[in-house]
């Protein structure tokens, strides 16, 4: 059994940036691997192209471009507002919300729901960074197939997994 469309795939893997010495972003050792569906676009179409064909126990390492994951950095992404956007209705502006790194939930007029990191604070005005956090971030994966077994039709049906590291229900 190899790797392709359908299969529940279980992987153990290291996430950093760049290189395989590159900061490290997260990793799955010491926890339950990573489970997906392969090939229903659970995951960066990158990142399963570079585990197509693999069979239990291969190992992997591999580079994805920022382009490729989650996009390159858009400067005009980060939008500079009045401090007085975020004041409540007794016209303070809540302890600590204006805070670098900060991630503030925001509603455009058309009602469309996203998030903003707070980048730089000024006096009257704070810049705002709606890129992804990984923006710009090349991704490096190193780490192997732990698990492999067909998806039932239900999972298919539902789009997810079932039982041991998945939806009980
Ligand atoms: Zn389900």
């Amino acid at each position: 059994m190899v790797i392709e469309t359908n299969k529940v795939v279980s992987v153990h893997y290291t996430l950093t940036e760049g290189t395989a010495e590159g900061e490290l972003v997260e990793s799955t050792q010491g926890r339950e691997p990573l489970m997906f569906i392969y090939g229903v676009g659970m995951m960066l179409p990158e990142f399963e192209r570079n585990l197509e064909g693999l069979k239990v126990g291969d190992q992997f390492a591999f580079g994805i471009q920022a382009a490729d994951a989650y996009g390159i950095y858009d400067d005009t992404a980060l939008v500079e507002v009045p401090k007085s956007t975020f004041e409540q209705e007794d016209g303070k502006i809540p302890d600590g919300l204006l805070e670098i790194g900060n991630m503030i939930p925001l509603q455009d007029q058309d009602g469309n729901r996203f998030t903003g990191m707070v980048a730089w604070v000024g006096l009257d005005t704070v810049k705002l960074d709606f890129n992804h956090p990984m923006a710009g971030v090349d991704l490096f994966f190193t780490g192997h197939v732990e698990a492999m077994r067909d998806a039932d039709p239900a999972e298919l049906e539902h789009g997810h997994i079932h039982g041991p590291g998945g939806h009980h229900h």
